[in-house]
């Protein structure tokens, strides 16, 4: 059966499309620019890639554009061949625990949703939408990034801030990167072949680390939006809420601090411009103090989460790393189990240096197990897609 897997920026439209249920990708790809000069699209088939430059005034010409090629390079002979499509949807609140399909009632709660994410919300409708008018006969679905986080008791997500903004505001942590999560936890659920306890950090340019056990995530360190947690590339994570008043004291408007904490602080701010953790790496190489101070800060705010959520579980049975540099840099890892080495914590030298593939590498007298496990979201999109659709 085949399954499109769809993530729609306010600027951009990702996919990846299934055979499944043997999670076969027939072609990957990505349009760019849409609604900008210069707009251009790329796909992957058999590893061979194509590029190609065109008008993208906006979705809905993507997708026309897409179904297309999906006829052209024989993908599909007709499209009614595609029988569901997973769109990545950023914020379902307390509205969505799963995966559902789409109707008018939840494009209308995903549209209210979209006071709580300005810049996703309204992107991924106007992607159903587009999809709807060019793939008639698919089975529509929206798998949230907040689902996987619904679990958490109300003595996790609330916030020690006056009640009524929880009532009348929605003011409470929700949590973001739930897709991949929940792919790490049943990736390791198949490992193990059981539930066991699990703290997962997807570190990547943005990163959050969940606590999960029985299944189920118990607690995460995205807050009501992604910035909260740890220090991101360009987030600044957790902080003393009272610098923002401070700062509008100082002259700066909702919208400068807005900008300054997702887009100017985390290593970005700390280096005055680097967010990149490969170019932090070649900085500290190099002895730049700047650089070697933000990998620090990074590195103590994932420590800090895993200690807590060490606690909360009362004991771990796993660590895992994923995402961006979770995948891909040894040297973070290793710090960060050093740092952990009063729980007894030992990371193996030689498995850890790994990227980008399923290793494990904590040494064979550590207390906790450590992985790297590459996540895939678009496969857990479509996985629950063809779930619902079967
Ligand atoms: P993601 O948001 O998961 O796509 O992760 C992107 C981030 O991963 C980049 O901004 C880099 O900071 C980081 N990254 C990717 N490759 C490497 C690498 N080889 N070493 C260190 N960090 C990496």
């Amino acid at each position: 059966m085949k399954i499109l897997s769809v993530n729609c920026g306010s600027s951009s439209l990702k996919f990846q499309m299934y055979e499944m249920p043997e999670k076969e990708v027939l072609i990957s790809g990505n349009f760019e620019r849409i609604g900008l000069e210069n707009s251009f699209y790329s796909y992957k088939i058999n590893g061979e890639k194509t590029k190609k430059e065109a008008s993208l005034p906006n979705h809905g010409e993507a997708v026309k554009i897409l179904v297309q090629e999906l006829l052209d390079n024989n993908i599909v002979n007709s499209l009614d061949e595609i029988k569901g499509i997973g769109h990545r949807v950023v914020q379902g609140a307390d509205k969505f625990d799963r995966t559902v399909i789409i109707d008018e009632s939840v494009k209308e709660t995903i549209s209210e949703l979209s006071k709580l994410a300005p810049l996703h919300n309204p992107a991924a409708l106007i992607g159903i939408n587009a999809f709807e008018q060019y793939v008639k006969d698919a089975t529509a679905t929206a798998v949230f990034d907040t689902a996987f986080h619904q679990t958490m008791k109300e003595e996790q997500y609330i916030y020690a801030l006056p009640y009524d903004w929880y009532t009348k505001y929605g003011i409470r942590k929700y949590g973001a990167h739930g897709t991949s999560h929940k792919y790490i936890t049943k990736y390791m659920q198949d490992y193990f072949k059981e539930n066991k306890k699990l703290i997962i950090c997807h570190i990547g340019s943005g990163g959050s680390i969940t606590a999960v056990k029985d299944g189920k995530c118990v607690d995460t360190s995205m807050g009501f939006t992604p910035n909260a947690g740890i220090v991101m590339g360009t987030r600044c994570g957790d902080i003393d809420a009272s610098i923002i008043p401070f700062m509008i004291d100082n002259g700066l408007t909702s919208k400068d601090i807005d900008t300054a904490i997702n887009k100017e602080s985390g290593l970005k701010g700390i280096t005055g411009g680097i967010s990149d953790s490969r170019d932090i790496e070649d900085g500290i190489k190099e002895g730049n103090k700047k650089c070697i101070l933000a990998q620090k800060l990074f590195v103590r705010s994932v420590v800090n989460y895993i200690a807590k959520y060490y606690v909360l579980l009362n004991g771990a049975d796993a660590i895992i790393f994923t995402a961006g540099i979770g995948e891909n840099s040894p040297e973070t890892r290793m710090q960060i189990m050093e740092s952990l080495s009063s729980l007894g914590i030992k990371g193996d030298n030689e498995a850890n240096n790994s990227r980008g593939k399923f290793t494990k590498i904590s040494s064979s007298d550590s207390t906790v197990e450590c992985f790297v496990v590459p996540t895939n979201e678009e496969l857990m999109i479509a996985e629950d897609t063809y779930e619902l659709v079967k």
